[in-house]
């Protein structure tokens, strides 16, 4: 096998069988959007593996031994390509999504579709993404476009109606909690507090879970704590968050602040959130600077999936915190 994850959930199998219910007659392009950790590049991957297919079982199942599979499994499809930003860096380039081109206007070898998957789209830049769109605008004949995003706000608005959207919807909770709880190894005691901070994603949960994550979102709430009571300093305490990767620490401020301002507005409804863990004196809190903050957090984390100063960023995001938390 390639590697890649391709597996189906109780919560992405309905999705994938409206997909896979008539494959002859697909758009040219879906954007398979919705929030991380729900298996949409593994729904994508899925749906390349059964195009590629002789003979899919159920028209859900690839049968692994035809000569489309062995190629598949191999990972040199001459039907499929994958585009993902290169290792190391956070962006997909425009000579990526250029050489796309000349790969779409050949006749497909096997399958019925040249393929292209597209993961994460949103990691395009403005030239990649305006590249995409002339091939959006005049789709090859017998392509297919699959473009998986988590962010895809973040992906330009003319792109984004030129291709046929797939939504992908957090699943209701006890679905998410049963099926976590059945991961071999996986703390059942945790479950509910991991799936808190993936926002209630199942597969972000587990992946959290891995990471160690419980371990450092301890740490990352004493220093917000320890900032709110003025015995931290922000800027050293952005020094360790950054080591810590500053992607997820700005990512959990968020579902933490975001806890803060859901427990002010309706005081005594928050069940078991992440940031009910957040002891910061929440009766002193003024809930229009909370926002603000949240407003702030919010961008900043945004803003960090390009090329910044992450430490720089960090400072900013904490010294805002002890105004916000200390200014009562
Ligand atoms: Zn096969």
């Amino acid at each position: 096998m390639t590697g890649r994850d391709a597996r189906l959930f109780s919560w992405t199998i309905g999705a994938a069988q409206r997909l896979m219910r008539d494959t002859q007659r697909l758009p040219h392009a879906l954007l398979l959007a919705g929030p991380r950790g729900l298996g949409k590049a593994a729904l994508a991957t899925r749906l390349t593996q059964v195009l590629t297919c002789v003979r899919p079982q159920d028209g859900m199942v690839a049968c692994g031994t035809c000569q489309g599979c062995l190629l598949f499994g191999a990972g040199n499809h001459p039907d499929i390509r994958w585009i993902e930003p290169p290792e190391d860096k956070k962006v997909i380039a425009i000579d990526q999504i250029r050489a796309l081109g000349e790969f779409l206007q050949l006749r497909p070898h096997t399958a019925r579709y040249k393929i292209v998957v597209i993961s994460p789209a949103d990691a395009m830049n403005i030239q990649a993404a305006n590249s995409l769109l002339k091939l959006l605008e005049e789709p090859p004949a017998d392509s297919l476009l699959l473009l998986v995003s988590s962010d895809p706000a973040r992906l330009p608005a003319t792109v984004r109606s030129r291709c046929q959207r797939v939504e992908f919807m957090i699943p209701a909770r006890a679905e998410a909690l049963s099926w976590l709880r059945a991961v071999e190894g996986f703390p059942a005691d945790q479950a509910e507090l991991l799936l808190d901070l993936a926002g209630g994603a199942p597969l972000r949960a587990l992946t959290l879970q891995q990471e160690g994550f419980l371990a450092v979102q301890s740490e990352l709430r004493a220093d917000v704590e320890a900032i709110a009571a003025g015995k931290a300093d922000p800027v050293a305490c952005a020094a360790r968050w950054k080591s810590r990767g500053a992607q997820r620490c700005l990512e959990w401020l968020e579902t933490a602040v975001m806890g803060l301002v859901r427990a002010r507005m309706a005081p005594g409804t928050l069940a078991t959130s992440a940031a009910a863990q957040l002891q910061v004196a929440e009766k002193g809190l003024d809930l229009k600077k909370l926002f603000r903050f949240l407003d702030t957090v919010s961008g900043r984390r945004q803003i960090l999936a390009g090329t910044v100063d992450e430490l720089l960023l960090l400072e900013d995001v904490l010294i805002r915190w002890s105004r916000v938390a200390r200014q009562k």
